[in-house]
């Protein structure tokens, strides 16, 4: 993968770089900046070695040109971080776009308008692929989470641009994840929780091949629990997720990794913040409640664990953490990744999430911007959009 350090000079020339500025939005302002703030090394990198920049992002799932997914408040949010003017193009191709291009000075920024409107990004469209490139002596990528997708500008345009290489988050991204799995400081421990099996059973098997201990929590452990022959209540649990679960529990004797679940629960008698709330030992789940929580016993086994890892890898919340009751399993093991010695990566929105409702998002080795980027990377497939670079 070629990076910024193999370009040349790049003084005045037009440097189109996809960004992954897909960020949550309220009454037309920016309530999370974290992806604008990750792309600033690479595009303060650029201004400084007099690029023209020109930076090209998807907002959302557009159907038409919404006006609600507008980057306006992106181009707004970005400004203010790089105290410098960012112009927001009047659309993401065409020939007022051409002319905002042939505008910018060296150092300068503009943003193309959210590239979903053209509905050729999806399809990684040639003719849209070639109109980016037609804008652009250099292309860098440098989203990451996009990076899962062969979309017109991701890996359409980077094959139509033979001067082309990964931004610095990009590059840090793939370089931290694969280290994760091909030389990992060990024990390697991963924790795995979130909401489904089937979303992450590519994750649990290679994890099975290469950690050292695999920490189960969330909603996902009720399907390993079920096929356990453990009543499970009300808890979300797929009858699909319990094959799956029963599958890699057969393999789990061949494998490197040790797997570990919950021994005790936190239960509530529904999904809410004012449920009524029980704490069981053991895992067996009476009708009427649903496991929304790791217990106390699971908490500390699980941060001692981790405590003396020299690599964690966390994806997934250990219970329903957006409610009170249910936050302290995903609490816990937040602390014990923000204490331990080893290397920590953190991946997964609600896990970063969590992490920031801890105020704990600036203690670890790497948090990734990559959901299901990151997941089809640890899976061991390819990205598409890294292929392009090479
Ligand atoms: P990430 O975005 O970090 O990959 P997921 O999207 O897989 O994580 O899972 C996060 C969701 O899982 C959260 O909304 C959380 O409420 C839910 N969840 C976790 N544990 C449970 C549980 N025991 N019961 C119901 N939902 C749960
Ligand atoms: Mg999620």
């Amino acid at each position: 993968m070629k990076t910024l350090r193999d370009l040349g000079d790049l003084n005045g020339k037009r440097v189109l770089v996809r960004v992954d500025f897909n960020v949550p939005l309220q009454n037309g302002r920016v309530t999370d900046d974290m992806r604008i703030g990750a792309a600033l090394p690479t595009i303060q990198e650029l201004r400084g070695r007099g690029a023209r920049i020109v930076l090209v992002s998807h907002l959302g799932r557009p159907k038409d040109r919404e006006a609600s997914l507008s980057l306006t408040p992106v181009a707004r949010r970005l400004s203010e971080l790089i105290g410098a003017p960012v112009r927001l193009a009047p659309g993401v191709v065409g020939d007022d776009v051409r002319a905002a291009v042939d505008e910018l000075g060296p150092g300068g920024v503009l943003l193309l308008e959210n590239v979903r409107y053209e509905p050729g990004e999806t399809k990684n469209d040639a003719e849209l692929a070639r109109a980016l490139a037609d804008l652009a002596d250099v292309y860098v990528d440098d989203a990451f989470g996009a990076a899962h997708r062969a979309h017109a500008s991701t890996e359409g345009v980077a094959r139509l641009v033979s001067e082309h290489a990964a931004g610095f988050l990009l590059e840090r991204e793939v370089g931290t994840l694969t280290q994760v799995l091909e030389d990992p400081a060990r024990p390697l421990v991963s924790v795995l929780g979130g909401a489904k099996v089937s979303d992450k059973i590519g994750v649990i098997d290679r994890f099975l091949q290469t950690a050292d201990t695999i920490l189960i929590g969330g909603a996902m452990c009720f399907p390993f629990l079920a096929a356990r022959g453990h009543a499970v209540g009300d808890s979300l649990c797929a009858e699909e997720d319990v094959e799956l679960a029963a599958r890699t529990l057969e393999s789990v004797a061949q494998a490197r990794a040790e797997l570990l679940l919950p021994v005790d629960l936190v239960l509530g008698d529904r999904f809410a913040e004012d449920a009524n709330v029980r704490e069981i030992d053991g895992v067996d789940v009476p009708d009427g409640w649903m496991g929304l929580d790791i217990g106390q016993q699971t908490r500390d086994t699980y941060a001692d664990v981790i405590a003396q890892a020299g690599t964690v890898f966390w994806n997934g919340p250990m219970g329903a953490f957006e409610l009170p009751p249910f936050a302290s399993g995903t609490s816990a093991v937040a602390h014990a990744v923000a204490l331990a010695s080893g290397t920590t990566v953190v991946g997964g929105g609600d896990s970063a999430a969590a992490l920031r409702q801890f105020g704990l998002d600036g203690e670890v080795t790497h948090l990734s911007t990559g959901g299901g980027a990151t997941l089809e990377l640890i899976e061991g497939k390819q990205l598409p959009g890294v292929e392009a670079l090479r």
